[in-house]
């Protein structure tokens, strides 16, 4: 008796052609939230140190966001995703407090 074991093959779901890099994106940062700024409505993604490989001036400080870094990115949810920018967590969280409720000194 030769003990054949017929493993069972396990369904898995047809690869489908991702090439699309925000497509990757997405699944790698895990969805995306919306936010409302002083200055309208903002879709923010956090992202990971590991899915950030490339350099980004951030627009709050205009100092560069360095690849590993994590940090966040938001764009217009109306538009064509065309005024993505990328931003220090710090800078966009100052950002939104800053201009909801500007202090007076
Ligand atoms: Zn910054």
């Amino acid at each position: 008796m030769s003990p054949r074991r017929n493993s069972p093959r396990r369904k898995g779901d047809p690869a489908r052609p991702t090439s699309d890099p925000d497509a990757l994106l997405l699944r790698v940062t895990g969805g995306e939230r919306r936010e409302t700024g002083p200055d309208g409505e903002w879709a923010v993604r956090r992202i990971s140190g590991a899915a950030a490989a490339k350099p980004y001036r951030c627009p709050g400080c205009h100092q560069e966001i360095p690849p590993g870094m994590p940090h966040v990115v938001a764009w217009r949810p109306f538009g064509d995703g065309d005024d993505r920018r990328h931003w220090h967590s710090s800078c966009w969280e100052k950002r939104a407090h800053r201009g909801v409720r500007p202090p007076r000194y």
